[in-house]
C-alpha cells in the first residue's frame, strides 16, 4: 500500500514518466493533471475521460493522496475549518473563508506543525514547533479543500500555523506549484511573517509577486518585546529597515498587520506612534480584532478604541481595513489554530 505512486504533488513531467511506466500514452497524465489541479477530483474513478482499463491500473498503482481529512468543522458564519492528519501523526488546520460580496474564495494555510516563535497571544504558539511541513503538505492543504468542498480556491493566505519564512524552501517550492499547477496567480497569494529579517531579504530577491504582511502588532520596540519574543532577535528599527528595501526592492507594497489588544496596544498614543513609525512606508494596514481563546489572558480591544484607531492611521494618510471575524465559533479565527482533536 506504502510503495503506491503518489500523484497529488506531482508536476506533468513526472506524471508523464509514471504513465508511460504503466504502459499508457504520455497524453494521459495531462488528463489526469488537470484532474488533480484543476477538477481536484477525490478518486481516480472521477477522472472520467480515462478508458476504464487505465483507472484500474492506475487505481493499482497509485494513489491520490495519503494525507486525510480528519475533522472538519463549520461556523455560523459559512468558514470551514480542516484538520489534516499526516503519516507520522501530525496535525494540521487550515481554513476556507468566503467573504460576503466579492468572488473570493480564500483558503488559509500552514506551513508548520505547531509554531516556534511563541507570540503571547496566539493559540498556535502554545503548542511550540513540531515540524516543518513538507511542499506536499502544504500543497495538499489546497487539494483537499478543494476535492471535498467541490471548490476552486482562488486566494491563498500562508497565515495559517507556523512561521512561513522559516520554511522558507517549502513555502517558495509551494508557491510555485499553486501558480504553475493550480493556476492560482500569484498576486492572489499572501505571506504573512512575524518578521524573520533573513526571511525576507531573501524574498525581496526572488521577486515571487506575492503580497507580503508583517504582523508588526505594536508601535514601538518595547511594547513589541513583551508579546513577540522575535522581536528580541530582530529589532523593531531594523525590522521597519528592512522592510523599506524590501519595497523598494520589488516595487510592491506591504501589508502591515496589527492586533488590537484590549489595554495592550490599542491606546490612541500607541496609533499615533505607529503613524509615525510607518509614516515612509508603503504600506497598508490591516487591524485585526483580538480573538480571545483559552491559552491566553488577553482582552479584546474596545469597539471605539478600534475606531479611534483606525481613524488616527487614516488620518496620517495610510488606507486601513479592520480584518473581518472568521471562525470564531469553532476556533478557526486568527491566532485560534490550535489542532484539537
Ligand atoms: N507566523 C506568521 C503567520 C501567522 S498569521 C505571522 O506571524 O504572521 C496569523 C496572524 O494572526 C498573525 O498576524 C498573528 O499574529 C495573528 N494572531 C495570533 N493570535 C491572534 C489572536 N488571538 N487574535 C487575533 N490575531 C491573532
Amino acid at each position: 500500500m506504502s510503495e503506491k505512486f503518489i500523484l497529488v504533488g506531482k508536476n506533468l513531467e513526472e506524471l508523464e514518466n509514471f504513465v508511460t511506466e504503466l504502459g499508457l500514452t504520455k497524453f494521459r497524465a495531462k488528463q489526469i493533471y488537470n484532474w488533480i489541479y484543476l477538477k481536484s477530483v477525490k478518486n481516480i474513478d472521477d477522472m472520467t475521460d480515462l478508458p476504464v482499463n487505465a483507472r484500474e491500473l492506475l487505481k493499482e498503482k497509485s494513489v491520490l493522496s495519503d494525507i486525510f481529512i480528519k475533522d472538519k468543522q463549520i461556523s455560523s458564519d459559512g468558514t470551514m475549518k480542516f484538520l489534516f492528519e499526516h503519516k507520522d501523526g501530525t496535525f494540521v488546520e487550515a481554513v476556507l473563508m468566503r467573504f460576503d460580496n466579492r468572488s473570493n474564495l480564500t483558503a488559509c494555510i500552514s506551513t508548520q506543525a505547531g509554531c516556534p516563535m511563541g507570540c503571547d497571544f496566539c493559540a498556535t504558539a502554545k503548542l511550540g514547533f513540531i515540524r516543518n511541513l513538507t511542499t506536499r503538505e502544504i500543497i495538499n492543504q489546497i487539494y483537499l479543500i478543494q476535492a471535498d468542498t467541490g471548490l476552486k480556491v482562488t486566494n491563498i493566505v500562508y497565515m495559517g500555523q507556523g512561521e512561513p519564512l522559516l520554511n522558507f524552501d517549502n513555502l517558495i517550492s509551494s508557491i510555485k506549484i499553486f501558480r504553475e499547477q493550480f493556476q492560482i496567480g500569484a498576486r492572489r497569494i499572501t505571506i504573512s511573517t512575524c518578521g524573520i529579517i533573513p526571511g525576507i531579504k531573501k524574498l525581496a530577491q526572488l521577486d515571487c509577486q506575492s503580497t507580503l504582511a508583517i504582523s508588526l502588532h505594536a508601535p514601538n520596540q518595547s511594547i513589541r518585546e513583551t508579546i513577540m519574543p522575535v522581536a528580541k532577535k530582530y529589532a523593531y528599527n531594523d525590522l521597519l529597515e528592512t522592510l523599506k528595501e524590501y519595497i523598494q526592492t520589488v516595487n510592491r507594497r506591504v501589508t502591515i498587520e496589527y492586533v488590537l489588544i484590549g489595554g495592550i496596544n490599542d491606546s490612541i498614543r500607541n496609533a499615533e506612534e505607529l503613524a509615525k513609525n510607518i509614516a515612509k512606508l508603503k504600506c497598508n494596514v490591516n487591524l485585526i480584532i483580538y480573538n480571545t481563546h483559552e491559552k491566553s489572558n488577553y482582552k479584546k480591544p474596545d469597539k471605539i478604541a478600534v475606531q479611534k484607531f483606525k481613524y488616527i492611521l487614516e488620518a496620517s494618510g495610510k488606507k486601513v481595513t479592520i480584518r473581518l471575524e472568521r471562525g470564531s465559533d469553532i476556533d478557526a479565527a486568527c491566532g485560534q489554530l490550535s489542532s484539537k482533536i
